[in-house]
């Protein structure tokens, strides 16, 4: 006997089972502990619904998890062609208020959801080393309390935000110091990541101009050549930020991010976020995201 499925019914609902097992596998490589009590050593222990099963080996946990245990979506009931969804819609700029609607999800959902996402592209855009030449701008951007409500001082200090572009085609993007230059800071979250033979061309400021003269001692001058990202970063960092009427200075770090992944060569698709996300087992209940927002 035939069953007919003439809308396609059965055909949606195994596509929708077979991504969220495909982007269960994506992760397979990184589970590295229990993701309740952290303990490295744990065993496969069966399948449920198609996805691996683990115990954990700690004796005071003994809990079992699996390669959905974690997930983006997990705890939020919705399914990943939802998250799909909005990050389609994240990608094109839409309000929180526009997704809300479309997707029919709280209007705080989409606000949560925009920050897991945030969270996960901090993880995955920020290049680690930089080699090659490597071009140095910053733009200037004022503190911003949005969202908190205690804040009664109206002094607002200035960020410092650093781009640098190496060979690759990823830019390093933070917010690097307040309220004045900090050689300390740059040290830190920059410099360290220069390989030493680079050669450092700054632009626009004299103290990354006096960082590129001292560093380029014991560098081999190359053809300089602009670069056109770093050197209009300013510009364009400001142009994209403004349709957001200000970003809180405590979710500057993540939103960075979100414009490099709009600034580099590399072309993303909702899809291609959507398994880098789910590669990453970290992710933490709504209620937890909540809380670490609020901190
Ligand atoms: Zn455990």
């Amino acid at each position: 006997m035939i069953k007919n499925d003439c809308d396609l019914a059965n055909l949606n609902e195994h596509m929708k089972k077979t991504l969220k097992l495909n982007l269960c596998q994506s992760r397979a490589k990184n589970i590295n502990s229990c993701p309740i009590c952290g303990h490295d050593k744990y065993i496969k222990y069966g399948f449920y619904s198609g996805v691996q099963r683990y115990k954990c080996k700690n004796r005071y946990c003994e809990k079992t998890f699996s390669l959905s245990t974690n997930f983006i979506w997990s705890y939020s009931k919705k399914s990943p062609e939802k998250w799909a969804e909005f990050i389609e819609l994240m990608l094109a700029k839409k309000t929180l208020r526009y997704c809300a609607k479309k997707l029919e999800i709280n209007l705080s959902t989409a606000f949560y959801w925009r920050h897991k996402v945030l969270k996960g592209l901090t993880f995955h855009n920020i290049p680690k080393y930089l080699y090659g030449d490597v071009h140095i701008g910053k733009a200037i951007m004022r503190e911003n309390f949005k969202g908190n409500r205690n804040i009664k001082d109206s002094f607002r200090k200035d960020i410092w935000i650093v781009a640098a572009k190496g060979k690759q085609d990823n830019i390093l993007s933070l917010p690097v110091c307040k309220n004045g230059w900090n050689a300390k800071e740059f040290e830190e979250k920059v410099y360290k990541k220069i390989d030493k033979e680079s050669y450092i061309k700054a632009y626009g400021d004299r103290y990354i101009w006096a960082i590129a003269k001292k560093h380029n001692l014991n560098s081999i001058k190359t053809k300089e050549e602009v670069e056109l990202k770093i050197r209009n970063f300013t510009g364009n960092v400001n142009k994209w930020f403004s349709c957001f009427r200000g970003i809180a200075t405590k979710y500057l770090r993540g939103y960075l991010c979100w414009f490099i992944i709009f600034y580099r060569d590399k072309e993303f698709t909702n899809m291609s976020i959507l398994y880098e996300l789910a590669k990453d087992c970290s992710f933490i209940n709504t209620e937890k995201i909540r809380l670490v927002l609020e901190e």
